[in-house]
């Protein structure tokens, strides 16, 4: 394939002149593989970027797109609506954890984010709250890149440049690789961190903060499992002061830790759910929200002409990505995928953690079917050497993904025990190269 013209696509979270002068090309995709476009097999160990569970090229997915476009390519969901849209809806309330049955569709992660937060801000006002506009987010979470997600974001690089919503005041993250080198599931320290909600309660008011939003489980900034015991304090401390718990399941949600959510995995129930991603299988673009009743009841009412909620997309519930759903629930359903990484999570934590003696590694931590390989950073070059191990394993036909230092891993939840062994093998051979 000949390299197509670069100069106009703009890319995201890319260091564009570097990528362009030596890019990196992605042609086909089916199953576990990428084909690149110098006609290279590419083992996926990210899942696309946490979001293809099922694998690539489902043609079960393909026929339903196709199909819905020739049957209806796209329909308004502002006071329309269409039997697609509300049997996926319905279909995901079923596998929702118990309680939170009340969907609103978005177009992304970033876009439920911001979707909950409002969401938040609508219930606290309707039930007699209004001075609750405060958010809680928390060091190293991140929640996309609206300004909603920005804001309660904890990543230094996203925040700088941009303005945050006034108020916002974030937690301490609960990286400790001192206490907790080496984990597998969660570690055995951190839970008082939990405590700092209760802070920053005393710091601000209850009275004036609306929700707090984590990821159960930190991805983006390199795999940080929760403390054992963590959560379900954070939960105790936002329910006594009336604060609402927000979790961003946009990588845990559909099966990464082996159960359909996160919140099923830890036993945790949130308020409110974010998901996007795994949602349509990565395939096309797609967000939705999980509402407890309390929260949706809580601002579904009054007089029943009036708008409840002055808020929505015009590609909330698009009825393309609604099938594209559907199919992938079908999938899910159909091979056991929600549950699939609950019987693979242990040869997948042995074969991660079996780097530990690799050069440069200093932590191995996994969950489910997450995984990081935290390295040494080389002195004054932080970054490079993950970076140069990534770009070393792209060569040799392995797609893992890098966060500062830290390699993260989040294979297709359809991965076999042969894949993880390729994917332990090209990572320490490249960890061996790698200076
Ligand atoms: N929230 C979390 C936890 C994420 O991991 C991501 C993306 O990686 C997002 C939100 C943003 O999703 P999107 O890139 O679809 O806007």
């Amino acid at each position: 394939m000949n390299t197509p013209d670069l100069a106009a696509w703009w890319m995201p979270f890319t260091a564009n002149r570097q990528f362009k002068s030596q890019p990196r090309l992605l042609a086909e995709a089916r199953g576990m593989f990428y084909r690149s476009a110098d006609d290279r097999e590419i083992l996926d160990g990210t899942a696309g970027l946490w979001c293809v569970n099922a694998g690539h090229g489902r043609e079960e997915i393909a026929d339903a797109v196709s199909h819905q476009i020739r049957t209806m390519d796209f329909a308004p969901a502002f006071q329309m609506g269409h039997p697609i849209g509300f049997d996926f809806a319905t279909r995901l309330a079923e596998i929702a954890p118990a309680g939170l049955d009340r969907v609103f569709f978005t177009g992304s992660g970033s876009e439920s984010v911001d979707t909950a937060l409002k969401i938040a801000l609508a219930y606290q006002r309707a039930i007699g709250q209004g001075t609750r506009t405060r958010f809680i987010g928390r060091e190293r979470g991140y929640h996309g890149v609206g300004f909603g997600g920005v804001s309660v974001g904890g990543i230094l690089n996203n925040r700088r440049v941009f303005t945050s919503l006034p108020g916002t005041d974030h937690m301490r993250h609960t990286h400790d690789p001192a206490r907790n080198r080496f984990t597998r599931d969660m570690p055995d320290h951190g839970a008082e961190l939990a405590d700092d909600l209760e802070r920053l309660v005393q710091l601000h008011g209850a009275e004036t903060i609306a929700a707090v939003i984590v990821e159960p489980v930190a991805g983006s900034t390199g795999v940080l499992p929760p403390p054992k015991g963590y959560l379900e304090r954070l939960r105790e401390i936002a329910t006594r002061h009336g604060i609402l718990l927000i979790f961003d399941e946009v990588i845990t949600g559909f099966g990464r830790l082996g159960t359909p959510f996160g919140a099923d995995y830890f036993g945790v129930t949130p308020d409110l759910i974010t998901t996007a991603k795994g949602i349509t299988n990565g395939t096309l673009p797609m967000g939705a929200v999980f509402a407890s009743r309390a929260v949706h009841d809580g601002i579904v009412k009054g007089p029943e002409n009036l708008i409840e909620l002055f808020h929505g997309y015009t590609y909330s519930g698009h009825p393309v990505a609604c099938a594209a759903g559907l199919a992938t629930l079908d999938i899910y359903a159909r091979e056991g995928l929600l549950t699939r990484g609950a019987a693979l999570a242990g040869l997948w934590a042995d074969t991660l953690h079996a780097l530990r003696d690799a050069p440069h590694v200093t932590d191995v931590r996994t969950i489910g079917l997450v995984g990081a390989i935290e390295l040494a950073s080389r002195d004054g070059a932080p970054g490079a050497r993950a970076y140069d191990v990534f770009t070393d394993c792209f060569r040799a036909g392995l797609l893992i993904r890098v966060t500062g230092d830290i390699i993260a891993l989040s294979p297709p939840l359809i991965i076999e025990p042969d894949h993880m062994g390729r994917i332990a093998e090209t990572i320490r051979a490249a960890l061996e190269r790698a200076e």
